[in-house]
């Protein structure tokens, strides 16, 4: 726990540091960014209130400059055009003449209208009287300086034609217009009078004043003229006055001035001075100019302000993020050294995680030796003589004793696959002998269980395999075995289907369904957490350490796999294992030769089997039909015609009148094969009878449709024997020396010369010496086994002998596909145990040479003897079936009692190995051991003990210890007692 504390701190720490610097970092930060943003804002707002200012500053001036410019203009013409009039002109040239005159007024009156009331007047230079509309005439005295106008008007045309004076009489300022008239003289042209009209500005300078004002009170206007003589003004009297603008507005007229006299034709300027805004443009007609200002109080400084708060404020922005790149890279880097020492931190756990799985796989090892002790020391105290109380107490400490080991199996398992040493070892396996294994493991657990057991193996899938043989066995005898533990009655199902497939790899869908009490709802959640054990109270009484389901699920996931379930409470459960497994070879599981050909009708009343048998049918694709009574099975019996009744053992005296009538009765002429299903362990002979294991496999049903032996039918393979081998020798190898002897009593009749051995090595310097026909090679040996054997042999022959010796394998893991295996490894053919009498004679045909044959007249039966029901000639030994092992024997009684004893001397020698539990490391010796035993009780006819041996080799090679330690100590006393009475019964019959 440690290391967890030296994480949190720093963490705290962190996050409290990282949390209050944030925060206040950010809240700065907003605030700032907040305030550019309004300053910003502010700042353009003015600035578009100030071009606003502008834009209304220079709409107004334009429209006055306009309107001025526009009345000067259309004076000036209408003036102009009167000047140039020749009746005016005539007139003026001879003012005296009345008639001119006359016609002169009337011209005037036209013009006068023309003028809209302004005033008009004329002058000409001969009389100089001053007429005026309005006014009573006068003579003008051009030498008075009051009439400067006279002669600049008659003589400085170009400059004056404008003037502009102020009447404090009226109170009112008139624009003068001024047009002399001429005549033309030969040197050119003479003035010979004016004509004039007054334009009232007063009106002019109020429309200005007020149309400002009307804008905004705060707008100041002049006009001022060449002279810088302020032509209008709000303050009239500048104007009465004459009053200079640089007079009146001091230097900032002077500015003004100044700005004035550089604009071009048409334009107008904008500028900002002394707090003002100002406005400047001409009115080039008059050549007068306008100025138009706005107080803008403070209006720079305050722009400056912003500005500079606005800068302020970048600069401090590009502060904050240095401030704070600085801060997170600090931060950062402390969380690399929070990260560095979590690193370490994380290393410390691995290896501390490591050390207790060394500690624990140690440890575990370290307790099961001693356990071993004290589960055998209470196994011995049990097979003594003990009171009942202590025979109690060490029944508990077995018990106990078996539950520990058992526990830290599993606690050892999940720690490997915690600390990663789970290793997945992918090897070439067969399906068929996976199940078989598991099969017999299932089927002694189901023992004392009203539980019925089917396996639905679809046949499509191919035998040989690659994954690891030995976990996906696991996995399947864990769920099996919680099946079985938590089911009661009903039945338990193994389903393997293919869920995908392609070239080089299979999906397989492994379903193990049961009846049992099911899941509730809320605990399926956390059912593949370690040790979770759920609704203890019904499950009372039932060991376990809730190791298996998590065990069972990684080991799916370290394969590729999944694991899921579904349960109702009270009604059952269905685990669900995907995993994908190599194709070794794509030779299918079980296949039905011409299916159509071979209907089959089945007869069974335990629908669970009935179902099972029907699936595995349809799916070997063989036409079939199901009957679950009696008086179906009659009606269905002979309205078609049938290749193979399967019938439940327990209603074969029902069926057997039927069944055994003459095959003239049954459609096609002949009557159907006929199969009983047996339950595991039953042992029943009936001749001409195939008897098939319950749970029925797919390869069983392919095995009896296709006519191939299966589980051994010895009282069927009786055969002739057509030659025998008078000059042939032979060697028989196994490490069993019963078997040497059912080896040696089945040739004899072949009058054959044949050599035995019980090892491997011994096998091999005997092919050195003597030269052999033909050789029997038993597969699993002690030491050196029959494949090693089988090489050196080979490897020998390739450098010493001109032609290789047939070796056949003798085994008795007789499952689809261990042909091909042999015949790679250097052997020819095999031939499995316990031996079938016609196979053997079908490969010593084969195998010897023709020329080694004498052909047999006698014709020899080989189970004459003891064919049909005949009973023994040996007294019944308890759970053996003496007449099997004779018939298995040729039929030769002398023979089985030559086997029996040295089968008594085997199991002499063999006990004491048996009586120690295995280790793991032992394993491999013990499967051998009990693999032996499997083939020779079965030679002489015991089947339950070979039933039982096959268990625990299937146990031994699912690495299942829990089981063997349940089962060994009973097979051991079993094969005690089998002992027993075997040497009972020698004695007393010899
Ligand atoms: P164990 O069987 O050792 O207790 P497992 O991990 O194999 O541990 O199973 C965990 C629990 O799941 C069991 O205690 C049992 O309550 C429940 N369980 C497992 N398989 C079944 C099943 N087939 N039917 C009902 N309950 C099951």
């Amino acid at each position: 726990m440690r290391y967890v504390n030296m994480t949190m701190k720093p963490l705290k720490s962190l996050k409290k540091f990282a949390n209050n610097k944030f925060l206040v970092f950010s809240c700065i930060l907003f605030l700032i960014i907040a305030l550019s943003a309004v300053t910003a804002y502010s700042i353009s707002a003015r600035q578009i209130n100030l071009s606003f200012i502008k834009q209304q500053l220079s709409i107004a001036s334009e429209t006055i400059r306009l309107r001025l410019a526009t009345s000067v203009d259309s004076e000036l013409a209408l003036v102009s055009k009167m000047a140039d009039t020749p009746v005016i002109r005539q007139y003026f040239m001879n003012p005296s003449d009345p008639v001119l005159k006359s016609q002169a007024d009337d011209e005037f009156t036209l013009y006068k209208e023309h003028f809209n009331n302004k005033i008009l007047y004329w002058v000409n230079d001969v009389d100089k009287i001053f007429y005026s509309t309005g006014n009573a005439p006068y003579v003008v005295n051009p030498d008075d300086p009051e009439n400067y106008w006279y002669n600049l008007t008659l003589y400085e045309t170009e400059k004056f034609i404008f003037n502009i004076n102020y009447n404090p009489d009226l109170g009112q300022i008139y624009l003068w217009v001024n047009v002399p008239v001429f005549v033309k003289t030969q040197t050119g042209k003479k003035p010979i009078g004016l004509i004039g009209t007054g334009i009232n500005l007063t009106d002019f300078s109020n429309f200005v004043v007020s149309s400002y004002h009307k804008f905004d009170e705060n707008i100041t206007t002049y006009m001022f003229n060449k002279y810088n003589e302020i032509t209008s003004a709000v303050d009239y009297t500048l104007v009465e006055n004459k009053v200079r603008l640089e007079e009146h507005l001091g230097e900032t007229g002077k500015e003004l001035i100044k700005v004035a006299r550089e604009l071009s034709e048409g334009e107008s300027r904008n500028f900002i001075y002394d707090n003002k805004m100002y406005l400047v443009n001409s009115i080039p007609a008059m050549e007068w100019y306008m100025i138009v200002s706005y107080p803008v109080p403070g209006l720079l400084s305050l722009n400056q302000a912003m500005n500079t708060v606005f800068f302020s404020m970048l600069v401090l922005i590009l502060f904050l993020f240095i401030i704070m790149n600085i801060f997170i890279a600090r931060s950062e880097n402390a969380m690399a050294k929070q990260n560095l020492r979590l690193l370490e931190a994380n290393k410390k756990a691995e290896f501390a995680s490591r050390a207790k799985s060394d500690f624990l796989a140690k440890m575990s090892h370290e307790i099961r030796t001693p356990m071993n002790a004290i589960t055998g020391m209470a196994e011995l105290l049990l097979r003594g003589e003990l009171s009942c109380e202590a025979r109690g107490y060490a029944r508990d400490i077995k018990q106990a004793g078996n539950n520990l080991v058992s526990i830290i199996n599993d606690i050892l398992d999940l720690s490997k696959i915690e600390a990663g040493k789970l290793e997945i070892v992918p090897v070439k396996y067969m399906l068929s002998s996976l199940i078989n294994d598991t099969v017999n493991i299932i089927r002694m657990r189901l023992r004392e269980k009203p539980i019925r057991f089917f396996t639905n193996i679809d046949g499509n899938i191919p035998n040989s395999l690659i994954g690891d043989e030995v976990r996906i066995r696991q996995i399947l005898l864990n769920l099996l075995s919680n099946a079985v533990k938590y089911t009661e009655k009903g039945h338990i199902g193994l389903t393997i289907t293919i869920d995908k497939r392609d070239d080089k790899q299979i999906v397989l869908r492994m379903d193990v369904a049961d009846t049992g009490k099911g899941i509730k709802p809320e605990h399926q959640a956390n059912l593949f957490d370690e040790f979770v054990r759920v609704d203890m109270k019904k499950n009372q009484g039932i060991e376990g350490t809730g190791l298996g389901l998590p065990i069972t699920k990684r080991l799916c996931a370290a394969m590729d796999g999944k694991l899921s379930m579904k349960s109702e409470y009270g009604t059952g459960s269905v685990f669900t294992v995907i995993i994908p497994q190599g194709i070794e070879s794509k030779e299918p599981f079980a296949v039905v030769e011409e299916p159509e050909r071979k209907k089959v009708l089945v007869y069974e009343g335990r629908v669970v089997y009935a179902k099972s048998i029907c699936w595995t049918l349809e799916n070997l694709a063989v036409p079939h039909a199901v009957v679950t009574n009696q008086e179906d099975f009659v009606a269905t019996l002979y309205r078609a015609e049938w290749f193979y009744v399967f019938s439940g053992y327990g209603l074969y005296e029902k069926i057997k009148p039927l069944m055994n009538q003459d095959d003239s009765i049954f459609r096609g002429g002949k009557k159907p094969h006929l199969a009983l299903m047996v339950e595991w362990g039953t042992e029943a002979y009936i001749p001409n009878v195939r008897f098939v294991s319950i749970p029925i496999q797919s390869l069983s049903i392919a095995n009896t449709l296709n006519g191939k032996a299966d589980r051994r039918d010895y009282f069927e393979s009786s055969g002739v024997i057509r030659h025998t081998f008078p000059h042939a020798r032979l060697l028989i190898v196994d490490d069993i020396a019963t078997n040497l002897k059912v080896g040696e009593g089945l040739l004899s009749p072949y009058n054959t010369k044949v050599d035995t051995c019980l090892s491997g090595a011994e096998a091999i310097e005997l092919v050195k010496r003597n030269k052999y026909d033909l050789i029997f090679m038993d597969h699993m040996m002690p030491e050196m086994d029959g494949i090693e054997a089988t090489a050196v042999i080979r490897a020998w022959e390739k450098e010493f002998a001109c032609q290789q010796i047939p070796i056949i394998a003798l085994t008795a893991n007789a499952v689809v596909g261990m042909r091909e295996m042999f015949i790679e490894n250097g052997f020819n053919d095999f031939l499995s145990k316990p031996i079938d009498v016609s196979k053997l004679d079908e490969i010593l045909n084969c195998w010897i040479p023709a020329e080694k044959r004498a052909n047999n007249n006698e014709q020899i039966t080989t189970n004459k003897e003891n064919k049909g029901q005949d009973k023994p000639s040996l007294p019944a030994i308890p759970h053996v079936d003496t007449a099997k092992g004779i018939a298995m024997l040729g039929g030769k009684s002398d023979t089985y009692r030559k086997v029996l004893s040295m089968f008594c001397k085997d199991i002499d020698e063999r006990l004491p190995q048996l009586q120690i539990m295995p280790e793991t490391n032992t394993l491999p010796a013990f499967i051998i051991q009990v693999h032996s035993l499997k083939s020779v009780s079965a030679s002489i006819g015991a089947q339950e003990l070979s039933s039982n041996a096959a268990g625990l080799e299937a146990a031994g090679k699912a690495a299942d210890m829990v089981f063997i330690r349940e089962h060994l100590p009973g097979f051991t006393v079993q094969l005690a007692e089998l002992e027993e009475n075997i040497r009972t019964v020698l004695s007393g019959s010899v």
